[in-house]
């Protein structure tokens, strides 16, 4: 387990709205149990780790909103901190591309509050030789240029791993255009949450807050439903942070890959239980949040499990893996799907998407970048009628 100073391992308090004095008033609260911004030293300089994923206005869900993240640099700029917020949406990493990504976001407006928007396009290489999967890769500079990195995510379904909270969200230190070929390197949910608690614990971020005000539930992460939750949460382990927001959606750790990967490395406990939360969080717990519902535990392999094993868990795997589907009365034909699909599993016919399912890695960049949220992320009988059963 890592080692905490703080009392608590993850602060959770209400936000009902993001009104720029309740956000700070919030945001004082929930830090408070953690020690506070007192890791900040005057003349620090911090990067905000956004989600940013990509144009969409913040009344979608889908990015994490700018009252907050004002709200957040004023208290830092308060401490004597330069404060840079940033994030490598899908697409190039170039500053045309993150001007207008920080317009749709409605980030311009956390200038007024003292924050620089990152305009540092520069990417480096790095090795990484206590990563366990990643050991070699590409990264966004801006975020090593800095005193501390505070991960701000928002709380969201993901079509391949379940949730995107604070470890998902450093997935962003990866440039835009480089991410394609991050899937196709680990293509399954595994390897591919290994690769992020790897990231994680590259650029070990000082903090992680989740806007969990008005969360995105259904065909996440960029596409589904804002559903208010009116909460905010933080802890100084991204993993740690996300165990609760999968509880707060009613998933587990057996559910979300990323905490799975966590997990097998000593970074969170077995349950939600075991951590030490703000009193009376359960409150905040959505029964009824529209997951992109499949329980996820069942398609990790079993490395000891042998060959007969393996072959049983990959036609397990087939039968009851969900895959990307387009609605076909809704597309309209953009192509931005096949444009994105690290498998080349997509090609257009007569301008609809058609999906080579055996190419097909099931990574749903496609579903996440469907820009109406054509592409869905449908399951098999088999799995709707073994979560009936569970
Ligand atoms: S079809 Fe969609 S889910 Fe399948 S590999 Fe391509 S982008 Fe990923
Ligand atoms: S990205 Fe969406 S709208 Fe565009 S072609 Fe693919 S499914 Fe259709």
């Amino acid at each position: 387990m890592e080692n905490n100073d703080h009392p608590l391992d993850v602060s959770v308090v209400a936000c009902e709205k993001y009104e720029p004095q309740q956000a700070k008033a919030a945001l004082l609260e929930l830090l408070a149990p953690l020690g506070g911004l007192s890791f900040v030293k005057p003349g620090d300089r911090v990067v905000i780790k956004a989600n940013l994923i990509t144009f969409l206005k913040p009344d979608k869900a889908a990015t994490t909103h700018p009252v907050l993240l004002s709200a957040l640099t004023e208290l830092l700029v308060e401490r004597g901190a330069s404060v840079v917020i940033g994030d490598s949406p899908g697409g190039p990493f170039s500053l045309p591309y993150l001007k207008r990504v920080y317009a749709a976001t409605g980030l311009n407006d956390c200038e007024k509050a003292g924050a620089t928007l990152n305009q540092n396009t520069e990417i480096r290489e790095t090795d990484f030789a206590e990563a366990k999967v990643m050991k070699h890769f590409t990264y966004t500079a801006y975020l090593k240029d800095c005193d501390h990195i505070i991960d701000f995510c928002k709380l969201k379904t993901h079509g391949m791993m379940g949730l995107t909270g604070g470890c998902k969200n450093m997935f962003g230190a990866i440039p835009g255009t480089d991410k394609p070929e991050y899937h196709y390197r680990y293509p399954n949910p595994t390897d591919f949450s290994r690769m992020l608690v790897d990231i994680n614990a590259y650029f070990k971020p000082t903090l992680s807050i989740c806007d969990g005000v008005m969360a995105m539930e259904g065909n996440g992460p960029s596409q589904g439903k804002p559903r208010k939750m009116g909460l905010l949460a933080a802890s100084r382990s991204p993993h740690k942070l996300d165990l609760v927001l999968a509880a707060l959606i009613h998933m587990s750790r057996e559910d979300v890959p990323t905490l799975a990967a966590a997990y097998e490395r000593g970074l969170i406990p077995s349950t939600v239980e075991e951590l030490s939360v703000s009193e009376g969080w359960e409150r905040f717990i959505c029964a009824d949040f529209e997951t992109i519902g499949m329980k996820r535990g069942i398609l990790f392999t079993d490395e000891n499990a042998g060959l007969k094993g393996r072959i049983r868990a990959s036609i397990m795997k087939a039968a009851v893996q969900p895959r990307p589907r387009p609605k076909v009365e809704d597309c309209i034909g953009c192509g931005e799907c096949a444009k994105v699909c690290p498998a080349k599993a997509i090609t257009m016919v007569e301008k609809k998407p058609s999906i080579d399912y055996k190419k097909c890695i099931r990574c749903f960049c496609c579903q996440e970048f469907c820009p109406i949220g054509a592409m869905k992320v449908k399951r098999t009988a088999l799995s709707r009628l073994m979560e009936k059963i569970r």
